[in-house]
């Protein structure tokens, strides 16, 4: 079997997908750039072609479609025959911003949707039904999906594959009110994925019904929140699950990208710095941890 590396990196087109290709390709592993949009996919792959990341190759995915991960799943099977490393990180806010209470503020919606606001002010920012459910079926569903997809590509990898989940400090467990959902998402003995997608119904079924509050789920991007909660439980069951891998989840730190409008005060080359770090962990690293930036810390 080959000694090369191969990875894919999910939502890479920008942000800190993309510097996660660039880190990961300067140190010699194939890379998958990976977008959902072709044409936004493949400039982003020209560009890093353009600064002599030659082991980089674009492919088309979308998280929420299954064909797609389909498609991805047997290209990487056709080209390669395994994968090594997989960095979800594609991610969706779950929010939209209400423009009438911009205007309230008194702030420009052209200058904060164009990344010039410089604070992200919460009481202008809402959930709907169609934004939580696009939330949770992209960074919780869409990472399942694809994971069980390319599960048996990384499991051919020599040192044993890693997955990288990208998650958020907005996940960890002391965020959600209600004690009984933070206690069985603790419970890693207990946890079980039929459990954590209970959890989701649950909350998207509060969401419809307008119960977030009563329920005691997160005030704060209560989508977002739950979706990368539900990612680090995730992770814990397939790390005691796939015990010869290096499975974790990773706060990026608070990065300049779209995802904040600009608001992040970190690089971009310091937010790839923990998935890649992960991404490229030696055989016996650690797994089934939540890492922030690159330190291991409380889920
Ligand atoms: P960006 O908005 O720059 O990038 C998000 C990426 O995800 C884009 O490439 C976007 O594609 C892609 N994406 C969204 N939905 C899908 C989908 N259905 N299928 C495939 N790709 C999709 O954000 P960041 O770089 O900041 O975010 C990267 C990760 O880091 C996310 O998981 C985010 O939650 C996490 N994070 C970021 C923080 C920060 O401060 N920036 C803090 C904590 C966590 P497109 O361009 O087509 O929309």
């Amino acid at each position: 079997q080959s000694t090369e590396r191969y990875a894919v990196v999910t939502g890479a087109n920008k942000g800190i997908g993309f510097e996660t290709v660039r880190q990961l390709a300067a140190a010699g592993v194939t890379v998958v750039l990976t977008a959902r949009n072709e044409k936004r996919g493949t400039e982003a792959t020209s560009l890093l072609h353009g600064l002599g990341y030659s082991n980089v190759q674009y492919h088309q995915l979308d998280v929420q479609d299954l064909q797609s991960i389909e498609a991805l799943a047997k290209f990487i099977q056709t080209q390669f025959g395994k994968l090594d490393i997989l960095v979800n990180n594609a991610g969706a806010t779950g929010v939209v911003v209400d423009e009438d209470g911009l205007k309230a503020l008194n702030i420009d919606p052209e200058s904060w949707l164009s990344g010039k606001a410089t604070n992200i002010v919460q009481g202008v920012m809402k959930t709907t039904y169609d934004k939580a459910k696009e939330c949770l079926d992209t960074n919780y569903y869409g990472v399942k999906n694809l994971t069980r997809a390319l599960l048996p590509l990384l499991q051919r990898s020599a040192s044993g594959g890693r997955i990288v989940n990208v998650s958020s400090l907005r996940g960890e467990l002391w965020r959600i009110p209600n004690e009984e959902i933070r206690k069985e998402l603790a419970d890693v003995e207990t946890l079980s994925e039929e459990k954590i997608d209970g959890f989701v119904e649950k909350f998207l079924h509060d969401v419809r019904n307008d119960e977030l509050e009563v329920n005691g789920w997160s005030k704060m991007l209560p989508a977002y929140s739950v979706s990368k909660a539900m990612l680090n439980a995730y992770t814990r069951v397939l790390a005691k699950t796939y015990k010869n891998m290096c499975i974790n989840c990773v706060h990026p730190g608070y990065v300049d990208t779209d995802l904040n409008w600009h608001t992040g005060t970190l690089t971009l080359e310091e937010g790839a710095q923990g998935s890649v770090m992960l991404a490229l962990l030696p055989e016996g690293g650690l797994t089934g941890c939540y890492f922030d930036r690159t330190q291991v810390a409380e889920f």
